[in-house]
């Protein structure tokens, strides 16, 4: 089996009762099977909590006041102070780290809706490396498209590279991947995966990046175009599972923020908050680099995951999109900020869209369905906003 991690994995620690906010929290614990039956065979006293403290039928643990019953009010879990971490379910000896399962080979990584993983995550300066291991372990699926998973792999490599090239802005960045994701997704559509190593080799061509910028300035939206469309990004979120019952409140007061008073306050803050970037260097230099994390954390979670779809594409527009929104929201905390925005904010408000967004398989694919078939969501249209 070949595991594959980025560089910063080894650095994240949970601080527990230490944490801003908890992952015991707001959301329902979802527990397997195992660890289910494990519980309904525990005796005595903690037995009889965990029997009336489990909801049996959803296999989550109940909630007190959107808490887990057992976390305590120093936000430690009793579960774990009790009876230790092999107690634990999976799901909580797992989290923050998220696997993606591929024939042979396991892809992990950190979710940024851990606030604490998050920091980690944006606060990397230099690119992201990813480490690699092997065990003896083997396993066969039988339907898998190892061709298919060849190939993905290969474009990923080719796309985290474009998005790493620091002499272009992430939005230059995100329209070459953009184009490229497109043009990959013809290829596989039409069943010509014999012409994917000739487009990586063309796409590896350096010309490419200006060729990327000139259609880029041919399409960007007017003012009242890109804020009909950015209103219509944030639209997505109604057609999507609410987890954490203060989100709907939370997102509500961004929306309005950003559009309650019309194309031109909205672009008057994102003006003034560009200007605010642009009047320090390391300030301008920093945004991008958070601009690129979410980008390469978006792309090396999700985009190999299409081998069991075949839409990559779909894969590259969700991590445009949701690096879209964010931007955007980080815009709306620039706003109740009265004009600034630290790392730390940064960190809170990308870790809540994580959490609302990454977490619920109901979630991954109405978005999957919204980006694969949605003319809203076409290249066109997603240039234009860049
Ligand atoms: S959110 Fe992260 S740091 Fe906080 S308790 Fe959970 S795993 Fe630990």
């Amino acid at each position: 089996m070949l595991y594959t991690i980025p560089h910063y994995y080894h650095k994240f620690h949970c601080v527990a009762g230490d944490c801003t906010d908890t992952c015991c929290a707001g959301w329902s614990i979802m527990i397997d099977d195992k660890s289910k039956k494990r519980y309904w065979r525990q005796k005595g006293g903690f037995g009889q909590r965990l029997k009336k403290s489990i909801d049996w039928k959803n296999s989550s643990f109940k909630q007190c006041g959107k808490r887990c019953a057992f976390l305590n009010r120093e936000n430690l879990c009793d579960l774990y102070m009790e009876a230790g971490p092999d107690m634990l379910c999976k799901t909580c000896r797992e989290y923050p780290r998220h696997t993606e399962e591929f024939e042979g080979i396991r892809e992990i990584s950190l979710s940024m809706s851990c606030e604490e993983a998050a920091r980690i995550i944006l606060g990397t300066k230099e690119p992201v490396t990813f480490l690699t291991k092997e065990d003896e372990k083997e396993e066969v699926y039988p339907e898998f498209d190892f061709l298919l998973f060849t190939k993905l792999t290969d474009a990923r490599d080719l796309i985290i590279s474009f998005l790493q090239d620091r002499r272009f802005i992430s939005s230059h960045r995100m329209a070459l991947v953009l184009g490229f994701a497109h043009d990959l997704q013809s290829r596989i559509r039409s069943g010509h995966m014999y012409e994917i190593d000739g487009l990586l080799s063309r796409y590896r061509n350096e010309s490419l990046h200006s060729i990327a910028e000139k259609k880029l300035l041919g399409r960007k939206a007017q003012a009242e175009s890109r804020f009909l469309k950015m209103k219509e990004l944030f639209s997505i979120f109604q057609e999507l599972e609410v987890l954490d019952a203060d989100w709907p409140r939370y997102i509500s007061t961004i929306k309005k923020l950003l559009f309650e008073k019309g194309i031109a306050s909205y672009e008057e803050n994102r003006s003034a908050f560009y200007q605010y970037l642009k009047e320090n260097p390391e300030r301008e230099e920093q945004w991008e680099i958070w601009c690129e994390q979410l980008l390469v954390y978006f792309v090396f979670t999700y985009f190999c995951g299409s081998v069991y779809d075949g839409q990559p594409y779909g894969k590259i527009k969700l991590a445009v999109v949701c690096t879209l929104l964010i931007q955007e929201m980080a815009q709306a905390t620039f706003k109740m900020r009265e004009g600034r925005l630290d790392f730390s904010e940064f960190v809170h408000l990308t870790h809540r869209f994580s959490r609302e967004v990454e977490h619920s398989d109901l979630n991954l694919n109405a978005l999957d369905r919204i980006f694969i078939s949605d003319q809203r969501f076409g290249l066109s249209s997603l240039l234009s906003v860049l």
